[in-house]
């Protein structure tokens, strides 16, 4: 059976992102793999345009950096360098797919909340990953987390 060489897990940086790690983590440890992070932040001006007359780079770095804290928390316990966690501002599904090729990743993983009704009409990150990905993906159902 072919092993996965490089497992690359795509988190959104919520609690949830801790379903899809555990999964691609034990993956990558069954084959022996290299594990990266990505998290894409959407450009600002994708959202406002130019609807809105300042500059967004000070906000823009701020969130970058936030996003930069928050991957290196989800990273720490997997030891996984820094030059393996990936900030990259773009659309999700296009920005993990250039990813993976750019890295040779043979394994996407994502998390899924099998939506239905308009949100399924209207896509999901998940969705758009698989679409169009030219390596495996892994869509970790994500189950709510009980408040305790
Ligand atoms: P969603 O379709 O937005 O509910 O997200 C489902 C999954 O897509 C998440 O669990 C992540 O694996 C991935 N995802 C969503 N947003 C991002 C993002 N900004 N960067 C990287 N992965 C993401």
């Amino acid at each position: 059976m072919s092993q996965y060489k490089h497992v690359l897990i795509a988190v959104d940086l919520t609690e949830e992102s801790h379903q899809v790690i555990e999964k691609g983590k034990a993956i990558a440890e069954r084959n022996n793999a290299k594990v990266s992070l990505i998290h894409a932040l959407e450009p600002l001006g994708f959202a406002y345009g130019g609807d809105i007359p300042m500059d967004l780079s000070s906000i823009q770095d701020q969130l970058d950096q936030h996003a930069r804290d928050k991957i290196s928390e989800l990273a720490a316990p997997l030891d996984i360098p820094e030059n393996q966690q990936h900030i990259l501002v773009g659309m999700p599904d296009s920005e993990i797919h250039h990813l993976a090729k750019e890295q040779d990743v043979d394994l996407i993983v994502v998390g899924s909340h099998g939506r239905h009704g308009l949100s399924l009409l209207l896509g999901s990150t998940s969705t758009g990953v698989l679409h169009g990905a030219k390596c495996d993906v892994l869509a970790v159902r994500i189950h709510k987390e009980k408040k305790s």
